[in-house]
């Protein structure tokens, strides 16, 4: 899978990775896809230091390539690993349900008992 992070900016214009399933992206405190993670980068030296992704919410940084959650998320969702989760978005994408994917509570434990 390519990553966001290989995608320069520039050619990154039309681009949304909601729908871009076939490109990695990070994920919002949520676990839901950025569709845009791009703009942070672009913003060195601006002085507005944290702020929240205008597509996806997820508190970045200006100047610092969009932070992903998804290790915040995995550890807030211990019971489901973060590739169980992305496919689990890529089939609900796929059957046109995209958008807050997985709802708190509505996935099963899947990891077996140590
Ligand atoms: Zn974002």
């Amino acid at each position: 899978m390519t990553s966001w992070a290989e995608i320069d900016p520039k050619d990154a214009t039309g681009i949304n990775l909601s729908t871009r399933l076939d490109i990695d992206a990070p994920l919002n405190e949520e676990g839901e896809r950025c569709p845009w993670p791009w703009e942070p980068q672009q913003l060195v030296g601006a002085p507005i230091g944290q702020y929240h992704c205008q597509w996806c919410g997820a508190m970045v940084l200006a100047g610092v390539p969009h932070l992903d959650y998804r290790e915040v998320w995995a550890v807030d969702h211990p019971g489901i690993g973060v590739l169980e989760y992305a496919s689990e978005q890529e089939a609900r994408a796929a059957a046109g349900t995209a958008g807050r994917l997985i709802p708190p509570g509505e996935i099963p434990s899947r990891r077996p008992k140590p």
